[in-house]
């Protein structure tokens, strides 16, 4: 073993032996919330008229005007100086995918030599950091780089702690001069205000929308992360700059025995989460269950869902908590997708609903405030925009990290289907051939819906290879990648299922006219509902994902297969894409465009900084090490046959050693002049380029150096290997 190597596995158990318990066993009453301007903060410290004005801001999306915003500021501020605060940041979400700030103090002068501190309700509600630097697609030029944040006041004002540095955090959109959305938080708001308008049609015309002002979304995102030695971690380039191993070769023990999942969580891991959730906790982010994952080191924490716009905000800080706490403990949160070829990677399922703001789930079918006719119409809506929508959905969720995860056989597959369960294919099966179980009183058909109520909620049926399940009373996106925002999915997700709720509710209009008898309502729904099952029950598939059937069956169904990113994301660049976006004021034509574009060379430089980060890793590491190895054994083969011993098949393995590493070398040369390809040409042009090109000689130097790691001597081996990596925790 390396001096290095043997230095940071040494360091790795002592570590891990002193790990630390503090953070366990808090008062979660106590802690939630402390660090949020909330409701209830507020309602102590605003004037009850503001506070009633605020709230209608909050609740009701009224306009702020500029009076109200200096008085909710001062008491902002006032709040935040009392807890330590300095400074205040505009806290947003740029097209990088993390977040932003930039601090300003409260300090102001104010004409004589001493200053006061001061929090304006202008500094409140925008600011206007420098955009330039931010990826726009094409938006906006260096030149007029100006973007300016808007206070989101639906999203709580919260705390940021670093030691003793506290500062005031802003929800904020991130917008353009010219107002293009430059963040993912503008459109995800937008999408939810489509969705909303389209959902209140289909209540209106169902009858059901007494005391309904509007429509959210929910989201709960359950984040599956590994952790591994901060030691380990420092001693791999790889895992450094890319957050997952180049190299490796798979060890003897990987995850065949399926002992982790679920099983007792390690003292020192332990500890990191519950500080992790003490954190959080005082962040208001509620987070309820933690778990070892299916694979060694892999670990997973869930909320209980929220409004999507706030899930959303805490899915961002629960990823930086997760990382910023591990480093107390002596780890590293690794979030990437597939941080070790041949161990089960991360995803963040996102499991969804439509509820209305008295708090009714639309998509739960015992919900008894509203019929199973309604459960069934938004049920239907899903499923028709899921289908017609699928390589959508599939874009949102590309990455050059998510492709490896994907069609994996150990995550859902690049095809985009809907598991609905035996129960509910059953029903829709009774609605699509109009052979309803029962009849109402009076003869008219209750598709077999209204028999529902007493159903069980079907929590033992599951199926964990489909990319979206339905669970009972809520979809679960699973295809959805460990590090990234759920912003962006939601977003997409919520538009294509306005554009099906706007189609199911012009129908409606268009049959029934303005004043609908409930009698005719019934037939008018049961016969859309079977139209749309018809055409669009192809997208449902209850069995097993992952198997080759599937693949030749979907191909059959005429389900699109967008195998990876650059399949997948020029979808955004198509005019269809752009017109469905702007007809629901979600984006622009020329914002959709700028984010194809933008995850396009995001995707290019991600697998550049790999393949650069590989080259240097194989001369300057595994090549050296492999030449001694062979220097070695032709020395010893040497000495053996001075001394006249037959050395029987050791020239052989000798002969094999140095072609293995003319095959690294030949390999990595190829590699080098993939990546000196001069690209010219578009985004996507040069995409092709790094996943034809540049993928497959990665792919050739990770086989080689992977076949030297399992015969050079372990002693000569300079990186921490995959046992290393894995198991000490
Ligand atoms: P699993 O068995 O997949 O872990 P759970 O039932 O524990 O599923 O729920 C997973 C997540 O789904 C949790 O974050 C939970 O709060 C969330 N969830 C439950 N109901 C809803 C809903 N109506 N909308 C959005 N998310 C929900
Ligand atoms: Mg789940």
């Amino acid at each position: 073993m390396t001096t290095a190597r043997f230095n940071a596995i040494a360091a790795a158990t002592a570590w891990r032996d002193q790990a630390r318990t503090e953070g366990a066993g808090q008062r979660i009453e106590e802690l939630y919330g402390c660090d949020v301007f909330s409701e209830k903060v507020m309602r102590q410290r605003l004037p009850k008229s503001v506070f009633q004005r605020l709230m209608n801001t909050i609740k009701r999306g009224q306009k702020l005007d500029a009076q109200l915003a200096d008085t909710v500021a001062a008491a902002m501020k006032d709040w935040a100086v009392e807890r330590g605060a300095t400074h205040y940041t505009h806290w947003f979400q740029p097209l990088t995918g993390l977040t932003a700030e930039k601090h300003d103090s409260f300090i102001n002068t104010d004409g004589s030599h001493s200053v006061v501190s001061q929090f304006s309700g202008s500094a409140l509600t925008q600011g206007e950091p420098d955009a330039s630097s931010f990826p726009s697609g094409g938006l906006r030029a260096t030149f007029e780089a100006r973007g300016y944040t808007a206070w989101d006041p639906t999203s709580p004002v919260f705390l940021n702690r670093s030691g003793p540095n506290v500062t005031l955090c802003i929800p904020t959109a991130f917008v353009s001069w010219t107002g293009e959305a430059l963040d993912n938080k503008t459109p995800l708001l937008r999408s939810i205000e489509a969705l909303s308008n389209q959902a209140m049609r289909i209540l209106r015309i169902l009858g059901s929308d007494q005391g309904v002002g509007r429509i959210n979304t929910t989201l709960g995102p359950e984040q599956e992360y590994f952790l591994i030695d901060r030691n380990l971690y420092f001693a791999r380039p790889d895992l450094l700059h890319c957050d997952r191993t180049l190299f490796g070769a798979k060890p003897p023990k990987g995850q065949q025995l399926e002992d982790h999942y679920f099983g007792s969580i390690p003292a020192r891991v332990l500890s990191y989460m519950a500080e992790v959730e003490g954190e959080l906790y005082r962040l208001g982010v509620p987070v309820k269950t933690r778990h070892n994952e299916v694979a060694p080191a892999q670990f997973e924490i869930a909320p209980i869902f929220e409004n999507a716009n706030v899930a959303v905000d805490h899915q961002m800080l629960l990823m930086e908590t997760l990382k910023r706490v591990a480093p107390r403990y002596g780890l590293q949160c690794i979030l990437h997708e597939k941080p070790f070829a041949g161990i089960n990677g991360s995803g963040k399922h996102n499991n969804w609903a439509i509820s209305t703001d008295t708090g009714v789930n639309l998509l739960d079918p015992r919900d008894d405030t509203h019929t199973n006719l309604q459960f069934m119409v938004f049920l239907c809506a899903v499923i028709r925009a899921v289908d017609i929508h699928a390589d959508l959905l599939r874009a949102s969720i590309a990455s050059a990290s998510n492709d490896h995860r994907l069609g994996a056989n150990e995550a859902p597959p690049a095809i985009i289907s809907i598991f609905l369960g035996d129960m509910l294919t059953d029903i829709i099966d009774q609605i699509e051939s109009g052979t309803t179980r029962r009849t109402k009183k009076g003869g008219q058909l209750d598709l077999g819906a209204t028999t529902l109520p007493n159903l069980p909620r079907d929590a033992g049926d599951r199926n964990r290879t489909s990319p979206f399940a339905f669970t009972g009373n809520k979809f679960e996106f699973r295809a959805v990648g460990s590090s990234q925002t759920s912003a962006w999915p939601m977003t997409v997700l919520n538009t294509i299922v306005a554009e099906s709720l706007d189609f199911v509710a012009s129908s409606f209009e268009r049959s029934l006219g303005k004043n609908p008898n409930p009698a005719k309502v019934q037939k008018v729904v049961s016969d859309l509902l079977r139209t749309i099952i018809k055409e669009h029950k192809r997208v449902v598939f209850n069995g097993d994902g992952y198997s080759k059937e599937w693949h030749e069956e979907a191909e059959r169904r005429g389900l699109p297969h967008l195998r990876d990113s650059v399949d997948a994301l020029p979808v955004f660049l198509k005019k269809r894409a752009g017109d469905l976006f702007a007809k629901y004021k979600v984006l622009s034509r020329a914002e959709t465009e700028a984010r194809g574009h933008i995850f396009l060379e995001k995707y290019v430089k991600q697998v550049t900084i790999e393949a650069e980060t590989m080259v240097s890793i194989s001369r300057t590491m595994v090549f050296p090490a492999a030449l001694q190895h062979q220097r070695r054994l032709a020395e010893a083969i040497s000495a053996a046959q001075g001394a006249d011993v037959d050395v029987g098949d050791q020239r052989a393995i000798l002969e094999d050693l140095v072609a293995l590493i003319g095959k690294l070398s030949g390999a990595t040369n190829r590699l080098e002049a993939a990546l000196a390809h001069e690209a010219s040409g578009s985004h996507l042009e040069h995409a092709k380029h790094v996943r034809d090109g540049v993928k497959p000689a990665m792919a050739d130097v990770r086989e080689a150096a992977d076949a030297l790691e399992s015969v050079v001597a372990d002693e000569l081996w300079p990186l921490p290997t995959y046992r290393d990596l894995l198991f000490i925790k």
